[in-house]
């Protein structure tokens, strides 16, 4: 059996070392932490000191500042020393770009110094100047000469260090030879880290963030193969997605990063950034490990494998078979196309959303009021509506009243599915609804005359195989089997899902043994999250799905929760987007803010987001300074950047087209600037 040295199938946490933050420690055996940031400026002691102990009663654990100058440096005493007679204890980290002095001064008052390789000793202009070997080589060694005093001095005084890459901000030398990319990401850190095994120091962790889901994940994985197999040890991952914007979006991205990379057993600590006070920050970190941490509460150090014994034992073997996609990067799974009412599934259609109706056929009335609301009934342009609703059925009765109730539907009648458990009432639903739900459970059968009954009729069925206690591999044993036996009939119209509380690891093997055995059937991505809190709900179902959609794995997104159908649908659309498998609106790429922000960044994004949020489709950067944000927001179409005090700058893509024009006019602005480039539409009234 081929390996791949990250754990697809189970739970498995890599094995680290364990890397001193003061009084704590993270890697190793040791939880997960949760880390902020503070948005106050670090020269200010006073509010910051407020800041750190807010962070401390929410009980986040690492805190982190900025540090823009050697002068914000030195004030950092003043700030640990007021924590400490507090009696906080708080490990702090200096967040250092570009200025190797600050860093040098940094060093001696915090626990631990992250430095940026696109900017430390790098120059970042983006020209696209070409780099000979030669013009590579020399640039590299003038990079060594200036870290190295760096690693000395951290050495001296006990401090770590994280290299943090950011997607966005790649120094010139690295973009030249391998592009904005992952590869381009972790080739920067790898140099940083070379340096410090040469010089013997090994306090380092990692991090590899991005706002763009999908290239995060991407590089956290490729950096782990390539710096596992090269680097004397397993060092830590710090997570998080930047620029991931505020509300549920910011919530939803975040775990859905996060928690992929969480469920694959990689990071030591984390940090969820929102466009938010970051005392928000804390709760969701906590909500997002919290599973993870309790697995390692119950199992002990059978939770952790380390890197050199990915071999024995047989259970761990499975866990680290190679993935059914490509881990590095995104291609869609190849399915069949099936028409399903209005809609096609599979192929390049973007995936649909559907959700399950609380209310049984048996309720008549009530359920019709349901399926109206979900559907947004009478409201073509509702943006955010179910596309498919699945109402459950389990009478003869039931069968009825459904059939009765679906002409008041009218053109929306074929967007409804119905499913049942028991397989007798299958065939009765096939005249009156388009689409049919079987769920299925380990040990039962599927009578041969119920597929000769659905290959007359050309119905569409979806086999959902409900996974309560088997083991994680079995739903995609049961399923292929009857696939397969569809095939072979010749049955094109079929659908094929798991509801599993484990869903990553379930339809990862559903497609490993769908491939293995030639089978192209469209998947549903079910989930269901039933008795959780709102957050908890957001939080599971953005791993369980997202990250499945991330990996080019799902046709169709089925969400059964506690929310009304309207905040079910609007979750699940906004997994798509987060997954960028599907852009419904606006997608808002903007940063926390921090001690370089000069304006109120959370009001800016909110009265931003009210005036564009309908331009579907659109990327627009809120960013708080001109020093990070043009390069931290990616791939936006467009961005608002703060400029110093009172001065905001206009961005199309990576071109500042505006600068420095005064905050009170830089949303009309940017309105203004949208229009000229042909990409605004007024709201819907
Ligand atoms: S982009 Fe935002 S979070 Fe990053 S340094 Fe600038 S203000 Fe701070």
């Amino acid at each position: 059996m081929q390996h791949f040295p990250i754990a697809m199938y189970h739970y498995r946490r890599r094995m680290t070392r364990e890397v001193g933050f003061g009084p704590i420690s993270l890697g190793g055996y040791r939880p997960i932490r949760v880390e902020s940031m503070t948005t106050t400026h670090t020269m200010d002691t006073k509010a910051s000191v407020e800041q750190c102990r807010r962070l401390y009663e929410a009980g986040c654990e690492i805190i982190r500042l900025t540090v823009p100058t050697e002068k914000d440096a030195g004030n950092l005493r003043f700030i640990r020393d007021q924590l400490r007679r507090d009696g906080i204890t708080t490990p702090l980290v200096a967040d250092i770009h570009f200025s190797q002095k600050a860093a040098l001064k940094a060093v001696e008052f915090v626990e631990n110094v992250r430095i940026n390789p696109g900017n430390y000793a790098n120059t970042r202009k983006f020209s696209n100047e070409d780099y000979s070997d030669e013009a590579f080589r020399v640039e590299y060694e003038k990079v060594r000469e200036e870290f190295v005093p760096l690693i000395a001095k951290a050495k001296e005084y006990g401090v770590s260090m994280r290299i943090g890459t950011n997607h966005g901000s790649l120094s010139d030398r690295i973009v030249s030879r391998y592009g904005n990319t992952p590869d381009g990401m972790v080739e920067a850190a790898l140099e940083f880290a070379r340096i410090c095994e040469d010089e013997g120091y090994h306090d380092i962790l990692f991090s590899m963030k991005s706002s763009n889901v999908r290239v995060m994940i991407q590089a956290y994985r490729l950096l782990v193969v390539k710096a596992d197999t090269e680097l004397r040890h397993a060092y830590p991952l710090h997570l998080g997605v930047t620029e991931a914007g505020d509300g549920d979006e910011g919530r939803i991205k975040s775990a859905m990063g996060i928690g992929a990379l969480l469920e694959e057993g990689l990071g030591d600590t984390i940090r969820v950034s929102l466009t938010e006070d970051p005392v928000n920050e804390v709760p969701v970190g906590f909500a997002l490990v919290k599973k993870y941490n309790d697995y390692w509460k119950v199992k002990g150090e059978k939770a952790h494998v380390p890197v050199n014994e990915l071999i024995e034992p047989k259970s761990v073997q499975s866990s680290f078979a190679m993935p059914p996609f490509d881990p590095f990067s995104y291609r869609r799974r190849r399915t069949r196309v099936i028409a399903a009412g209005p809609d096609n599934i599979g192929g390049e259609n973007l995936p649909i959303v559907e959700t399950t109706a609380g209310k049984h056929a048996e309720s008549g009335e009530t359920l019709l009021e349901e399926l109206r609301s979900r559907l947004a009934f009478g409201s073509p342009d509702a943006v955010v509506r179910s596309e498919h609703v699945t109402v459950p059925v389990s009478s003869p009765g039931e069968v009825e009243t459904l059939g009765t109730i679906l002409d008041e539907l009218g053109e929306y009648r074929n967007r409804i599915g119905a499913a049942v458990q028991d397989l007798a009432l299958a065939g009765g639903l096939l005249d009156i609804v388009d689409r049919v739900r079987v769920d299925i459970k380990e040990g039962e059968m599927i009578e041969k005359n119920l597929f000769d009954s659905l290959h007359d009729r050309g119905a569409l069925i979806e086999f959902c195989f409900v996974h309560e206690n088997a083991s994680v591999n079995v739903p995609a044993e049961v399923l292929t089997k009857i696939a397969s036996k569809l095939k072979d009939r010749g049955m094109q119209r079929v659908l094929f899902s798991v509801d599993s509380s484990a869903a990553v690891y379930a339809y990862r093997y559903l497609v490993g043994n769908f491939n293995d055995a030639g089978l192209d059937y469209p998947l549903v991505i079910r989930y269901r999250a039933r008795n959780m809190g709102r957050l908890e709900t957001l939080i599971a179902c953005a791993i369980q799905c997202g990250t499945l959609f991330c990996d080019g794995i799902g046709d169709m997104l089925g969400l059964e929760t506690d929310f009304p159908g309207s905040e079910e649908a609007g979750l699940a659309f906004n997994i798509l987007q987060a997954a960028r498998v599907r852009m419904s609106k606006t997608e808002f790429i903007s940063c926390p803010g921090c001690g370089r922000t000069y304006f109120d960044l959370e009001k800016t994004a909110a009265v931003i987001k009210s005036r564009m949020s309908h331009l579907k489709g659109l990327k627009i950067g809120i960013m708080g300074c001109i020093v990070n944000g043009p390069g931290e927001m990616a791939d936006a179409d467009f961005g608002y950047v703060g400029s110093g005090k009172g001065g905001v700058s206009l961005y199309v893509g990576k071109a500042c087209v505006e600068s420095n024009i005064p905050e009170k006019d830089a949303v009309e602005k940017l309105v203004e600037l949208i229009k000229s480039h042909g990409r605004w539409v007024d709201p819907p009234q």
